[in-house]
């Protein structure tokens, strides 16, 4: 995979050099470690005392009552002390992606270590911050008109156990860059590596001379606090990151939410897309950390004139092939259920992320190497053409035409409206299936990742809000939209 690129709008390696140097300076200057006030951080009552503090909290009611005061601290600093934060927790997220990443696999038993160091990397330096609140000023014959991006005070955010640091990153970035502070809580089987990057986090901020307890966190995260998380008077803006469940309790809390929920992305390969260049690009992208990111290619559906060729050129790139009794074997031990034909199936929770040759291993096909994906040619209505698998076990399905198969991408999307993409070099048919699947994000000949903005261009997210309609949330999503009018006066023309 590519490092990621460069955007004029985000900071780049040397920017960041910059502002960290006169951050060294500003602390030489002055001791801004200090310690948080002791009326912020409450001795704890239920959780083991050396979970707590660094913004970690024992209730959801302490953790919201501290991130208030962060808040309040945050919105009586200047901008330019704003930025000063954001670029010290670029920097330290940038300086421990790979030790949140290798705690990240290590407790989650998810995807590969490697991968989360970049998906870690990515949001340090490509989620939008500050750089996007630009103003917005309309001047006319009645004076002047003025919008403003305004924070919207302590947001409460649910995070997933597919990306746990770098939802935590990106989301922390993009919130406190918009000037609020954020209580997470995190899933229970991330708990340790979101603790851990909580902390960092808050260190970073009070290295910058920010306020403490800007970025909190749930000790004990559950179903219950996150539901009492969702109902508290002190918050005021939900983000939810996860499956169906968690958006569907978030957007009927009450709350105004900013959801970030399932996908099942398709890719439809065209006759004629460069097929060494599609097998290729749909490897790196399906197996991208396991299969677990949520806008990873869930699903191929291929001209059935190509597909032979397409499976020939996957195979020759490294992906296992599985032939007809081998899926058998798989299917076996990667659902838990089957509920018929076009019907989601029941992942087997052991295997969600698992590297395929553990897969192979379970399914008792012997297998050298450590393929990055297995592949198998399916029927149109095979479970997993339907079922968000998140794991290395790619279905490619074969459609008489690119329209019937565009048509087929939508029905295997269930309308969650989050990532597609085709391989082809006809021009109208990728303008054809990008309008129709109407996703959030839409790539065209290029692996799924490049639509979060790695080895793609444009900025990055891991809260990606189908259904609310945000889609790659950054600082804009996270701000209110503020005007003042100003009657008769300062046009200059
Ligand atoms: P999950 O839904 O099991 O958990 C997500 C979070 O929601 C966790 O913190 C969990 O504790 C909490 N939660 C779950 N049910 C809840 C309920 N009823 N009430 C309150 N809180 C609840 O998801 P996961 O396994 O951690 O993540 C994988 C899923 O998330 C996949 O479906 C994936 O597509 C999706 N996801 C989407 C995005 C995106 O940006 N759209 C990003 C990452 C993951």
């Amino acid at each position: 995979m590519s490092a990621p690129g460069g955007n004029a709008n985000l900071l780049n390696d040397r920017q960041v050099d910059i502002i960290a140097t006169r951050l060294a300076e500003r602390l030489l200057a002055r001791d801004v470690a200090k310690p948080p006030a002791a009326d912020v951080v409450r001795e704890p009552h239920s959780a083991p005392r050396e979970a707590l503090g660094e913004g970690i909290f024992a209730t959801v009611d302490d953790a919201v009552e501290a991130a208030g005061i962060a808040f309040r601290q945050l919105d009586g600093l200047s901008l330019e002390q704003r930025k000063l934060i954001i670029a010290s927790i670029r920097e330290s997220m940038l300086e421990h992606a790979e030790q949140l990443a290798r705690h990240a696999h290590r407790e989650t038993g998810l995807g590969r270590a490697e991968h989360k160091v970049i998906k870690n990397r990515l949001v340090a330096r490509k989620t939008l911050g500050i750089e996007a609140l630009t103003p917005h000023a309309v001047t006319g014959d009645n004076g002047l008109t003025l919008t403003e991006y305004a924070p919207y005070g302590v947001i409460g955010s649910i995070t997933p156990t597919t990306n746990p640091t770098s939802t935590i990153i990106c989301n922390t970035i993009a919130m406190v860059a918009a000037g609020n502070s954020v209580v997470f809580n995190v899933h229970p089987n991330a708990r340790q590596c979101s603790m851990a990057n909580v902390r960092l986090l808050h260190q970073a901020i009070l290295r910058a001379g920010g306020p403490a307890n800007l970025v909190t966190a749930v000790a004990e995260p559950t179903i219950e606090s996150a539901q009492a998380l969702m109902t508290h008077d002190g918050i005021r803006l939900l983000a939810v990151t996860g499956g169906s469940g968690v958006v569907r309790q978030a957007m009927t809390s009450g709350k105004r939410a900013i959801c970030a929920g399932p996908g099942n992305p398709p890719v439809v390969v065209d006759a004629t897309a460069n097929l060494d260049h599609a097998a290729r690009g749909i490897i790196a992208g399906a197996s991208f950390d396991n299969n677990i990111v949520c806008t990873d290619e869930k699903e191929v559906i291929a001209v059935a004139t190509i597909v032979d060729e397409l499976l020939r050129n996957m195979s020759r790139h490294g992906a296992y092939v599985l032939n007809e009794s081998e899926l058998r074997r798989v299917e076996r031990v990667i659902f838990s259920e089957q509920r018929g034909p076009r019907r989601r199936a029941v992942v087997a929770k052991d295997l969600i992320g698992k590297n395929a040759s553990e897969i192979l291993d379970r399914a008792g096909i012997p297998c050298s190497g450590d393929p990055p994906l297995l592949v198998a040619r399916v029927p149109n209505d095979h479970p997993l053409v339907w079922t968000e698998q998140m794991m290395p076990v790619l279905p490619v399905t074969a459609v008489p035409d690119v329209d019937r198969g565009i048509e087929l991408a939508r029905e295997a999307e269930h309308g969650f409206g989050h990532s597609a993409g085709m391989y082809s070099r006809d021009i109208d048919a990728l303008s054809r299936m990008a309008r129709s699947i109407n996703t959030s994000i839409f790539t065209k000949n290029g692996p799924f990742y490049a639509g979060l903005g790695e080895g793609g261009e444009g900025h990055t997210s891991f809260t990606i809000a189908s259904p609310t309609g945000e889609g790659l949330t950054g600082s804009v999503a996270f701000s209110r939209l503020r005007r003042c009018v100003l009657v008769d006066h300062f046009r200059i023309v």
